[in-house]
Formats: C-alpha cells, sequence, structure tokens
C-alpha cells in the first residue's frame, strides 16, 4: 500500500479539509440547503421510522449507506393544472418534476461537496422498468413526505400539503447521515372532505366513501403510460393493416402517442389534483364562492369533450355512462399479470366492487408448474380479501397449472380449452366462477 499512499491523487485527498463531521447533521443546516436549492418545504425521515414499512429493504438496496430520507415538495401553479387544456396541465407538471430533479441534484451535489453521501431517485420517470408490472419505483415518496410532516394524504390518494394544497410535486434525497431532528406527521388532515375529486374523475376511481379504484385511475390517467402504452403497441401488432389500425385508433389518438413519446407522457386527467381546493393558500376562492368555483373549476372538465379509457366490464365503463354523457367512451386493456404472484397482487388492483355487489363467496386457487402457490379468495359486502394457503371452506376450488392460468388471463389461452386438457380443473358451481371473472375484467 505504500505506494497508492504515495499517489498525488491520495496525497492531495487527504490533504483537503473534512467540511463537515461524520456525525449527526444539523437539522437547520440541511434544511437551509434544501430551500436554497429550490425547495418549497422539507422535512427529515429517519430510514428505521416504522412509516417506511416495507419499502425500508428497497431503498437500502438502491443505496446501502442511507441513513436519512430528506422529503420536499415543490409549488405547482394552480390555473395551468386547472385548465381543461390538457396540454397547458401537463407542461406545468412535467416543468414541475423537471425542477423538484434539479432541485435533489443540486442537493446532492453540495452534500457532496461537504463529504456527505447523498443520492436522489426520480421524482417520478424514469422508473425500474425491468420490473414492470410489479414494483417499479425506487422511493414511494407519498409515505415519506406524510411521515416528514408535508402533508396527509387526500382522499384522491395524493399527499395535501397544509400549506399549498394538492398543487405540489414531491422529491426525495437519500443521506448516508443521521439528522438531529426530524419531521412528525401533519397533526390534522387538509383535506375538507367536499368530494369535489370524487365528482371530477371522469372513471369514477374515487369512491364518496374514500375506496379508491387503481385500475380505473391507471387505464385512463396513464393511458400512454406503461400498460397503456403496451396496449396500444399490441393493437399495432393485432391489426391486419394501415386500414385496420385507422379503424381501431383514431388518428387523434396515434398523434396524442407520439406527443407523449416525443414530448413526455400524457396525463389524461389528474382532475382530482385540478379542482381540489384543499391547502391555506388555495381555499380561498372556494370559500368565497362556492358555486362560482364549481362553475369555472369543476364542470369545464366535467362537461369537456373526450375519450375516456375504460376495460370493457368495468365499473368504470358504467361510471363514464352514467355520468359523462359528453365523453366518448374508449374500450381498451387493462393490466394483466405476467406471474401467479402479479395475479394474486394485482387483483386488489384490479377488483371491480361494482360488479361483486351481491356476491358472497370462497375461492381457493392452487396452482401447479412453474409457479405453484396457493390462496384463498373472499368477496362479500362489495369487499375483497386475498391470502396466501387454503383457510375455511370453499365455494369453488380451481387447481391450475400456472403457465396456462397466466396463458388465460392474458387471452392467449381459452379455458375450455384448458379444462378440456385439465390444465385448469374446477370443484363447486361455476356460476359462482363467472361472478369470479366479472369482477376482475380485463
Ligand atoms: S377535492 Fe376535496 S375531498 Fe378531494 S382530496 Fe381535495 S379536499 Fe379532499
Amino acid at each position: 500500500m505504500a505506494k497508492l499512499d504515495e499517489h498525488p491523487s491520495v496525497v492531495r485527498h487527504r490533504e483537503r479539509p473534512r467540511t463537515v463531521e461524520a456525525t449527526a447533521l444539523d437539522a437547520g443546516w440541511l434544511r437551509q440547503i434544501c430551500l436554497d436549492a429550490g425547495a418549497d418545504d422539507v422535512g427529515f425521515v429517519a430510514i428505521d421510522r416504522p412509516e417506511l414499512g416495507e419499502q425500508r429493504s428497497e431503498i437500502l438496496a438502491a443505496f446501502p449507506g442511507v441513513r436519512t430520507l430528506v422529503s420536499l415538495v415543490c409549488r405547482l401553479n394552480p390555473e395551468p393544472i386547472r385548465s381543461p387544456a390538457r396540454s397547458i396541465a401537463n407542461q406545468e407538471f412535467h416543468a414541475n418534476y423537471d425542477h423538484v430533479n434539479e432541485v435533489t441534484r443540486r442537493i446532492v451535489r453540495v452534500l457532496g461537496d461537504a463529504g456527505v453521501p447523498a443520492m436522489n431517485p426520480a421524482s417520478a420517470f424514469p422508473m425500474e422498468m425491468d420490473r414492470y408490472p410489479g414494483r417499479i419505483w425506487v422511493v414511494a415518496h407519498k409515505p415519506v413526505a406524510v411521515a416528514a410532516g408535508l402533508g396527509q394524504m387526500g382522499i384522491h390518494r395524493c399527499v395535501i400539503h397544509p400549506v399549498f394544497g394538492s398543487f405540489i410535486n414531491l422529491g426525495t434525497v437519500l443521506v448516508g447521515r443521521e439528522v438531529s431532528d426530524q419531521g412528525a406527521p401533519v397533526d390534522f388532515n387538509p383535506c375538507v372532505e367536499c368530494k369535489l375529486c370524487v365528482a371530477a374523475c371522469p372513471v369514477g376511481a374515487i369512491g364518496p366513501d374514500g375506496h379508491f379504484s387503481f385500475s380505473a385511475c391507471v387505464t385512463h390517467n396513464y393511458r400512454e403510460f406503461m400498460s397503456g402504452f403496451t396496449d396500444w403497441v399490441a393493437t399495432i401488432a393485432d391489426s391486419r393493416d394501415g386500414d385496420d389500425y385507422r379503424r381501431r385508433v383514431p388518428a387523434s389518438e396515434s398523434a396524442s402517442m407520439w406527443q407523449s413519446l416525443s414530448f413526455k407522457a400524457n396525463y389524461k386527467a389528474a382532475y382530482c389534483v385540478a379542482v381540489c381546493p384543499a391547502g391555506e393558500d388555495v381555499i380561498g376562492p372556494f370559500l368565497d364562492d362556492r358555486k362560482g368555483f364549481l362553475e369555472t373549476v369543476v364542470d369545464p372538465l366535467k362537461v369537456k369533450e373526450e375519450p375516456v379509457y375504460v376495460v370493457p366490464g368495468s365499473d368504470a365503463e358504467a361510471h363514464v355512462a352514467r355520468r359523462f354523457p359528453s365523453k366518448t367512451i374508449r374500450r381498451v386493456r387493462g393490466l394483466r399479470p405476467v406471474s401467479i404472484a402479479g395475479f394474486l397482487f394485482g387483483m386488489k388492483l384490479n377488483f371491480q366492487r361494482e360488479a361483486s355487489r351481491g356476491l358472497s363467496a370462497t375461492y381457493h386457487f392452487i396452482f401447479t408448474g412453474r409457479e405453484p402457490a396457493e390462496a384463498t379468495v373472499e368477496i362479500r359486502d362489495r369487499g375483497l380479501t386475498v391470502r396466501q394457503g387454503l383457510a375455511g371452506e370453499a365455494q369453488v376450488r380451481v387447481t391450475a397449472d400456472s403457465d396456462t392460468w397466466i396463458g388465460f388471463l392474458n387471452g392467449t389461452r381459452s379455458l375450455v380449452w384448458a379444462m378440456l386438457r385439465r390444465k385448469v380443473r374446477v370443484r363447486g358451481r361455476l356460476r359462482l366462477l363467472a361472478a369470479f371473472a366479472k369482477c376482475f375484467p380485463s
């Protein structure tokens, strides 16, 4: 090692002044660095905080040295987000996401120069697409922001900051040091439960009782992101020729996909954020004139003529038909699992509670072959429970080869074909299996 010790880089490195001691960072010092970098608010969360739950191991895998998560918000401008012209709203979303990423990068640079290791996962995209359709994000920013005291979740499933309301984007910096003081969750929820987000969502993703339909939201709002994009590619591949493709996809939708590929993916709605009046800075116009707020902010989004993407047979399709006569229903394929683990996890995301109305049954699933697994699925009172293993008495028992079952879910294998070849065996009433299938349209 003598030679390495004498190397000019090593000698110069050792002569450098140590700017920050390897002890806990001062919270006030770190906060000021974040504000100077452009954050509008900031809070700190230690890596061992219980609120991080299962994502702790994912974060440690990305950055084993992390000791503290710095959560920060950057404000969106409300008026562009509220415009029925979605190009204006998307420009604002993307500009602010870029801003958050610049802010977190600046923080990492300042900390790095001070001898503090730090890392900045993306505020939104890019994500780890090799894991798609599983967990693609490195950090789930929302629970970190809540733990840091930057807001609480509204019924629209976005974090509402007490001052800036829903008009924020979130960022997280992973820091390799402890910090002298941490944030604590805000002791009230800024959501005023006005239910405007319920009224404005074109696909009924948000229930008045707080229920949230992930599949409805991802199918429409994220049509030009992961699952919608892969469905569009499949539509191209399935088309016989140009005329057939044009019959399936209007020119405006092809052009919209081009726009998303060229200028970042478009959100189709995000109306829940647009109409949300919560937050000290934002709530004034709603309090002053609720009727006027509805007429100028909510109604233009509700009556806007536009395509709305739904899975055939979904609760969302029925909702659009019932509530939004000026919108055009576009039937598309939804999220499709590529593994049994994905199927069992995805059931919670794809469950259509209105389609399950009146159904009360327990199902046992036994998967054999490449991905053996056992699960118990209960559907009652418009609710779903999925458990590992076979529990209690089941009205229906399905024993299936795992690859065949995934093929059936993806439309490449017929259930009748699979049953004739005993790749899928069903014990119990087929009527209950048909009712089960209706709860998970894809
Ligand atoms: S729109 Fe109203 S109900 Fe919905 S999240 Fe905002 S404050 Fe809560």
